[in-house]
């Protein structure tokens, strides 16, 4: 007798775990509420989806249960997926820094492949069907997977129906979160910087305390900052939001440069140009919008010159180019969130097989459980590798 699977969610993990159910002869159907599949698939990676990464570990995972995925992630190894791909002509591009994306560049072509595969297997995509009563799919099959997320990127299709569907069979929930998102500061000035995108390095400031460092792209922009320095710092600031503390990030506009030096030069450029306003000497340092706003920070009036600029006001000036606090007040959604931490206990979960230990023949793939990956192609992984396990278990 062939095994039926009913897959609830057409995403990645939803879409390898159908793959590979039907690879060994299982009968499978997939239920997707939106009009197509994979939506999240098309837009990863700015359209080029950063598949995987060759260098996994748990230590590029966040979880209640660190250890969770290191049985999945040696499971279904990175070497082993990229073997995967090649035999259903997905060919991959991996990069010095591990991480893979397909040849083509194109997010596109993961889904065309993946689909067409899956559908010459026999897989029944059943699109723009909304699944509500997973009791009922348990006793029309032999293997229930939801693969149905989380609440990032609710436009396409995020949502908590997992979270909720885990609840009716007695599974504990820890609060989600956004995460790789963007934050919202309390500045009025930032407002006046928006567009603005440097190089530098952004720190965590939990209750007052200096946290983890990160450098990247920051990008000003009318509600407080993006840009890849500040979606790498968002994990924590996200999950500090939600534990209730006093959030604060320090921007370093010019990390190569100390105090010291910074000053010397401002104090130096006005000794030898005294015509220079404190604008003009800035704008050889920073992007006059930023030269502005620091002025206006420190209240100070653009057009000073000369002996106006001496060596203590620089010494102000260069503080706060390196050290420029703001107060963290929200992040910008699950709408604009890449992912979403928390999610179902994984304590609750069989590392080796992904299923319930709740209930038998009832599994969880994906970013519905309460793992959340770095940036760098770490999410996809874990919806790959955690896919895998299931469907091994449910057909060996
Ligand atoms: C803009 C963006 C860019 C990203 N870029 C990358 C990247 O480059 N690399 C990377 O590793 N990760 C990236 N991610 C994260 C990655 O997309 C997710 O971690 C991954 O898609 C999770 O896969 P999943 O199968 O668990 O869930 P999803 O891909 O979210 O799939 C879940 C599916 O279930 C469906 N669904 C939900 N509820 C129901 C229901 N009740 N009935 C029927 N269907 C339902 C949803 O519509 C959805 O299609 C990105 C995410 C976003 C939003």
């Amino acid at each position: 007798m062939r095994k039926k699977v009913l897959v609830v969610g057409a995403g990645a993990s939803g879409i390898l775990s159908a793959i590979l159910c039907a690879r060994k002869g299982a009968k499978v159907e997939v239920y997707e509420q939106n009009t197509k599949i994979a939506k999240k698939i098309l837009v990863s990676g700015n359209g080029r989806c950063n598949i995987s990464n060759r260098q996994l570990s748990s230590s590029d995972y966040f979880s209640h249960n660190p250890s969770f995925v290191n049985f999945a992630l040696q499971s279904f190894s990175f070497d082993k997926f990229e073997k995967f791909c090649n035999e259903i002509g997905l060919f991959l591009n991996v990069l010095d820094d591990g991480r893979a994306y397909p040849l083509s560049n194109e997010a596109k072509s993961v889904v065309k492949i993946f689909e067409d595969y899956a559908k010459g297997l026999g897989v029944i995509f059943h699109t723009d069907t909304h699944i509500t009563d997973i009791k009922k799919l348990m006793k029309d099959s032999d293997a229930v997977i939801i693969a149905t997320g989380s609440r990032a990127g609710e436009h396409l299709g995020g949502n908590s129906n997992g979270e909720e569907f885990a609840k009716e069979f007695g599974h504990t929930i820890l609060p989600s979160y956004p995460s790789l998102v963007q934050l919202h500061l309390n500045s009025q000035i930032v407002k006046k910087m928006s567009g603005v995108k440097l190089s530098a390095e952004v720190t965590l400031i939990l209750n007052g305390v200096k946290d983890i460092s990160v450098i990247g792209d920051v990008l000003f922009t009318n509600y407080g900052v993006s840009g890849f320095a500040i979606l790498d710092i968002s994990q924590a600031v996200s999950s500090a939001l939600i534990g209730y503390q006093a959030v604060d990030i320090s921007i370093n506009l010019l990390p190569a440069f100390n105090m010291q030096k910074l000053a010397q030069h401002i104090s130096k450029i006005a000794q030898n140009m005294p015509t220079l306003t404190i604008l003009d000497i800035l704008v050889g340092i920073i992007p006059i919008k930023v030269a502005n706003g620091v002025l206006e920070e420190l209240n100070i009036a653009n057009t000073i010159k000369d002996k106006e600029i001496h060596i203590k006001l620089a010494k102000r000036i260069a503080n706060l180019i390196l050290n420029w606090k703001f107060e963290v007040f929200d992040t910008h959604g699950f709408r604009h969130a890449e992912v979403s931490g928390g999610g179902i206990d994984t304590s609750e979960i069989d590392e080796t097989t992904m299923m319930s230990k709740k209930t038998k023949n009832l599994y969880f793939v994906g970013e519905v459980l309460d793992v959340l990956g770095r940036r760098g192609g770490y999410n996809f992984a874990f919806a790959w590798s955690s896919a895998y396990l299931a469907a091994k278990n449910i057909i060996h």
